[in-house]
């Protein structure tokens, strides 16, 4: 006999079946070794047609119910899985929207540059009719 318990993750319906299916397999068990062991006269109750017929039903519904289980925390995991998915196109949507906001927030904040032209060599700012640059003396 085998304990087929197992406990999925996410789906309580897949664990709830998957707990009846177990009690089906422990059923169906218990009737072949009671069969076998005679507990409480079961030969005398049934017959062996009967007892396999019994403890191969309910280990059929054991299997049948675990493999629904399987079936219905799969379909869960997806349904989660696409949830997940969908969130975080969402939250990466507004993670492209936020940086674009800031950026038209920036270039509109940013003071107007002052009239003049940029030395080559360093970058500094001088004025339009400066002949040198005043911070490395480059000619401009
Ligand atoms: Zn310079």
């Amino acid at each position: 006999m085998f304990i087929v318990f197992k406990r999925y993750t996410h789906s309580f319906l897949a664990t709830c079946i998957s707990v009846v299916s177990t009690l089906f397999y422990v059923l169906g068990g218990f009737i072949a070794i009671g069969y076998i062991l005679d507990l409480e006269g079961l030969r005398r109750d049934m017959s062996l047609v009967e007892a396999i017929l019994a403890a191969a039903v309910f280990i059929l519904i054991g299997f049948g119910a675990m493999k629904l289980a399987e079936r219905v925390a799969l379909r869960k995991q997806k349904k989660l899985a696409v949830r997940a998915g969908a969130s975080r196109q969402a939250a990466g949507g507004q993670a492209a929207s936020r940086p674009a906001q800031s950026h038209q927030a920036a270039s509109t904040q940013r003071p107007a540059p002052i009239s003049g032209d940029f030395c080559p060599k360093c970058g500094l700012r001088h004025e339009p009719g400066d002949a040198f640059c005043a911070r490395c003396g480059a000619k401009l």
